[in-house]
């Protein structure tokens, strides 16, 4: 039973939803949250002080209406929550499952104070996933249509975001993506222990029911022109992402048995998924000792894919200290769990080999210096500290730099010094729409933007292009 009083977070402690044993789900390419029972989801949802000023909502990207979804959520009334939150998120129960909740929402929480965030990502999850299971579809009855239509490249999250808007707003967005299933990243890069692929399936299930069209298997600039598209729509949106590996710059990384971190995840998911052309593309690290180089997202990502696929060990190496790591706090929680072992304050200067094999990764020790303008401390390496690290394997998870397609430059899509698509925030900045480019047919946002960054940024990114198309657009 649902307690009546206001200050229930006194008398209730923060419990998330309970995790699988880590015995048992490092051996599965499944997620690692049971979902939570409507009691529970209630009585956690119930928690919120409901705060005047809501830093949750602030904190979050897309600026989710948090304390009223969960005020909902304590009445049990799913239906008006998942209205709600489809305001303002295109794949709320993604995000539920993917943000890094304790650095946003949760991390910005009143109650972070002592009696513990309210789980509000989990809450997140619960409301779509609930509402999902009981038939509820987005509606569509009051749109009024237009007979204009938009090219989207890329199905990832920042295509699918700027595609919802378009369509809610009687604009037809045909979606055209190189992979065979929509998502980007999503699929073809997160692993299924954080988000299973059945989430985007029945997601696109939804969008072509409000009208979406995707093409898949489309690669724009090879089976299919950009001046097609410039011909054939009214506008063209891009979020096509940032696929440049980053690379160590140290001596080694050529030999066999060193692999960049994105390809032994998608050929992973290409393997489970049954997308796999030929075996020989699955790279697996089976009784290898592995060894991950990185302290981020992407590197979590090879680490808990690698202990399972059955490696024999699993070392991450990472420069800084945990304090400093980029990636979510609960990520390297659930790692060390399922047996990762963790070496911090360890900087890679080569990865050595023997008859074109790699046999390790030479590191020097590091320590904490003074912090740069980000408020990041630097690494400072401690004089005539070398080891090695024994390996068989080696991922290289230093993320990734903008990945803009030659054929910019013949539309006058311009770029900034680094790569990235130059698209201004700004509605009306410099006389552009929002997050229009220099050419004013093509708009753009997400990670190919801002650089690579997160899931709910590249949404909102989408969403807010998609204004600008709008009103480029004059609908
Ligand atoms: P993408 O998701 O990269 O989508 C771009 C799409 O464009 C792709 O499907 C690609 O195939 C398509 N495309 C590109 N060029 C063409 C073309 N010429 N023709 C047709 N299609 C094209 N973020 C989080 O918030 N939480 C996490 O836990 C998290 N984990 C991550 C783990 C890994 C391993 C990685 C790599 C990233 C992770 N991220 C995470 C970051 C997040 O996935 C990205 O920031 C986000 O997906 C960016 O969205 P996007 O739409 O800009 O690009
Ligand atoms: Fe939190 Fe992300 Fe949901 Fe926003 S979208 S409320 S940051 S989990």
């Amino acid at each position: 039973e649902r307690l009546s009083n206001d200050f229930q977070f006194m008398e209730v402690s923060r419990k998330g939803p309970e995790k699988i044993a880590a015995g048992v789900r490092k051996q599965q390419f499944a997620e690692i949250y049971e979902p939570f029972r409507p009691k529970e989801a209630s009585t956690q949802a119930h928690r919120c002080l409901e705060c005047g000023n809501p830093y949750c909502e602030w904190k979050c990207p897309v600026h989710n209406f948090i304390p009223n979804w969960l005020k909902l959520v304590s009445e049990g009334n799913i239906m008006e929550a998942v209205e709600l939150s489809h305001q303002t998120n295109t794949l709320p129960e993604v995000c539920g499952r993917v943000c890094p909740q304790d650095r946003l929402c949760e991390g910005a929480c009143t109650l972070n104070d002592g009696f513990g965030a309210v789980t509000i990502g989990s809450v997140e999850k619960y409301i779509t996933d609930t509402a999902f299971a009981m038939g509820w579809k987005p509606d569509m009855s009051n749109v009024v249509w237009t007979d204009k239509r938009v090219a989207v490249i890329g199905a990832g999250p920042a295509g699918l975001g700027c595609a919802d808007i378009l369509i809610r707003n009687g604009v037809k967005p045909v979606v055209f993506d190189r992979y065979p299933e929509i998502g980007g990243l999503l699929t073809f890069g997160i692993p299924e222990f954080k988000l299973e692929k059945s989430v985007m399936t029945r997601r696109r299930q939804i969008f072509e029911g409000m009208g979406i069209e995707f093409r898949l298997n489309t690669e724009i600039g090879k089976d299919i022109t950009f001046q097609q598209l410039l011909d054939d729509y009214d506008a063209v949106f891009l979020g096509m992402g940032t696929y440049t590996y980053m690379k160590g710059g140290f001596p080694g990384e050529e030999l066999e048995g060193v692999y960049d971190a994105l390809p032994f995840l998608i050929s992973n998911v290409n393997h489970c998924l049954g997308y796999e052309k030929d075996p020989s593309e699955f790279i697996s690290m089976q009784g290898k000792k592995v060894v991950v180089l990185g302290g981020g997202d992407t590197a979590m990502d090879c680490n808990r894919t690698s202990i399972r696929q059955g490696a024999a060990s699993v070392t991450c190496a990472y420069r800084r200290d945990e304090a400093n790591m980029p990636g979510s706090k609960n990520e390297v929680v659930n790692a060390r769990e399922e047996g990762v072992n963790f070496v911090f304050n360890r900087q890679p200067v080569e990865v050595v080999g023997e008859q074109g094999k790699v046999t390790g990764v030479k590191v020097v020790t590091t320590r904490m210096g003074a912090p740069d303008a980000n408020g990041r401390q630097s690494a400072e390496v401690v004089e005539g500290s070398e080891e090695i690290l024994p390996a068989d394997a080696v991922l290289i998870a230093f993320g990734f730099r903008p990945s803009p397609a030659p054929w910019f430059a013949d539309f006058n899509i311009g770029l900034h010094q680094d790569g990235r698509v130059d698209a201004s925030a700004q509605p009306k900045a410099a006389g552009r729409f929002a997050f229009q480019t220099t050419n004013a047919k093509v708009f753009a946002g997400g990670d190919m933007v801002r650089g690579s960054d997160l899931v709910v940024t590249a949404i909102d990114e989408g969403r807010k292009a998609a204004e600008g198309i709008l009103d480029f657009l004059e609908v």
